[in-house]
């Protein structure tokens, strides 16, 4: 489960409170359920959107289900397409509010993928160029087509 809690998330708590924050099973939740402090932005009856506690760059901020659902594999979709608008609504806030030269909607689903919280969000992410903190793909390196092909007809498949 997410027990990524870091300290600054929990001003004012006592030790005792802490830790059982800390030893909850989702830190979204506790944030959710007002357990723990976060700096809210917008909420509605499926969904949430806070300030990230570590921002890439100013203005990044999350957008959770209310509902626990670990990852986009067991997210219904209803509270995906929830969450899918909630974040175009954030986007154009952030577009209008701090006048970035880009947006990044990213999502991590697993470790590998870099996923450290196991509660459903998105990120919205405000970019300027040159900002440094690139998703950067190596450069254009043209894949294999048979292995391209091989890959699509495995994933059309099990549609
Ligand atoms: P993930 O790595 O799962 O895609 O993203 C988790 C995000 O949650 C990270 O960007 C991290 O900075 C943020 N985060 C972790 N703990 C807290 C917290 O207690 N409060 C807030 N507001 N964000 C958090
Ligand atoms: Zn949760």
């Amino acid at each position: 489960m997410g027990t990524t809690l870091s300290q600054e998330a929990l001003p004012g708590l006592t030790p005792v409170r802490a830790t059982e924050v800390y030893l909850m099973d989702c830190i979204f939740c506790a944030i959710r359920d007002g357990q723990i402090p976060a700096v809210k932005v917008f909420e509605d009856d499926r969904t949430l959107a806070f300030m990230d506690i570590s921002p890439l760059n100013d203005g990044h901020l999350l957008v959770i289900a209310k509902q626990h659902h670990p990852n986009l594999f067991e997210i219904s979709d209803e509270d995906l397409a929830a969450v899918s608008r909630v974040a175009k609504k954030m986007a154009l806030a952030i577009a209008k509010a701090l006048r970035p030269d880009g947006l990044n909607l990213f999502q991590a689903n697993g470790p590998a993928a870099g996923q450290t919280i196991e509660h459903f969000h998105l990120h919205v992410i405000p970019r300027w160029l040159m900002d440094g903190k690139g998703v950067y793909w190596e450069p254009p390196v043209k894949g294999d087509a048979n292995r391209i092909k091989d890959a699509a007809e495995k994933i059309k498949a099990q549609m």
